[in-house]
């Protein structure tokens, strides 16, 4: 695609060759991109991109540049991850001029901690560009707020696989529980009974409301409402897919309310108040 630059007046940053920028592309939605992003896609002759990242993302990169798909899915052993990292060592010392956009933000769950530390052992400089996270931006455009005054002042972020593809052994799902009002699972539809029974077993309810987002700000999005204790069988009757955020907590509630997707297309909210606080949003 031809572009003519859109990006208003800045200091942009310049892709060197030999720099490898580790950037976010966000969950889905293009529009989602950072300024930063765009300006990388601009510029790279080379983009190293996840299986996350859209197509409609990449056709904004430069026309002469090379699109590499390093994506792997599912939590399976990713022995490949270190020969990503190696390759894009080659491609920096080889002199071209790198971007590795991964879907959501680099350093949330996408391994960039460990890609960019490999080059920055092999001496390759890099700039790293956050983009918004599924589990922030992808609960949004289901109309629930991470955070809420009156739900918590907590959130904890939680894969739900480890390096091996199971659930996440070291984690203590009883301090987590007890710790945060809201949680927010990445990776999770695969172990997602487990979580369900780990989070029952220490001590939430089973009532607690839960949404599943999966394909979240594309138009593929879905949104289950659920609970915890009906959370495993409305999943498996609904035969969702990943990739899938959860959100465990009274935050899903104020979805009835700030549904805008629904409301866009003429769907009328639930509830005006579906925290029950009896007095207008805003009143302390
Ligand atoms: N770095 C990414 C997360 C990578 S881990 C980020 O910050 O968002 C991959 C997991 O992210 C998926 O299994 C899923 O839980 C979540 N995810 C990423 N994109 C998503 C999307 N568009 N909708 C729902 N979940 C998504």
């Amino acid at each position: 695609m031809e572009h003519t630059n859109l990006l208003p007046a800045h200091e942009w940053p310049t892709l060197d060759q030999g720099w490898v920028w580790l950037c976010g592309a966000g969950p889905g939605d293009p529009g989602l991109l950072t300024l930063h992003a765009l300006n990388a896609l601009r510029q790279a002759d080379v983009i190293v991109y996840d299986a996350l990242v859209g197509p409609k993302i990449l056709e904004w990169a430069s026309d002469s540049a090379e699109l590499i798909y390093a994506g792997k899915r599912g939590g399976k052993p990713s022995a490949k991850q270190r020969d990503i990292s190696l390759q894009l060592v080659d491609l920096a010392q080889a002199g071209r001029r790198v971007l590795r956009l991964k879907g959501g933000d680099p350093f949330v769950f996408g391994r960039g901690g460990e890609e960019a530390q490999t080059l920055v052992q092999h001496g390759i400089p890099i700039r790293i560009i956050p983009g918004i996270s599924a589990g922030i931006g992808g609960l949004a455009y289901a109309g629930i707020p991470v955070t809420h005054r009156d739900v918590n002042q907590s959130v904890t972020f939680v894969t739900g696989h480890d390096q091996n593809g199971n659930t996440p052994s070291s984690l203590n799902w009883s301090a987590i529980s007890q710790g945060s009002q809201v949680l927010v699972i990445y990776m999770g539809i695969k172990h997602i009974s487990r979580i369900a029974d780990a989070l029952l077993a220490a001590g939430r309810a089973a009532d607690e409301p839960v949404a599943l987002v999966s394909n979240a700000t594309t138009p593929d999005q879905q949104v289950l409402e659920t609970t915890l204790g009906t959370l495993e069988t409305d999943v498996e009757k609904s035969a969702f897919e990943p990739p899938a955020i959860i959100c465990v907590g009274r935050s899903v509630l104020m979805r009835q309310v700030l549904d805008w997707q629904g409301m866009i297309i003429g769907t009328p909210p639930r509830n005006l108040d579906p925290l029950g606080r009896g007095r207008p949003a805003e009143a302390t």
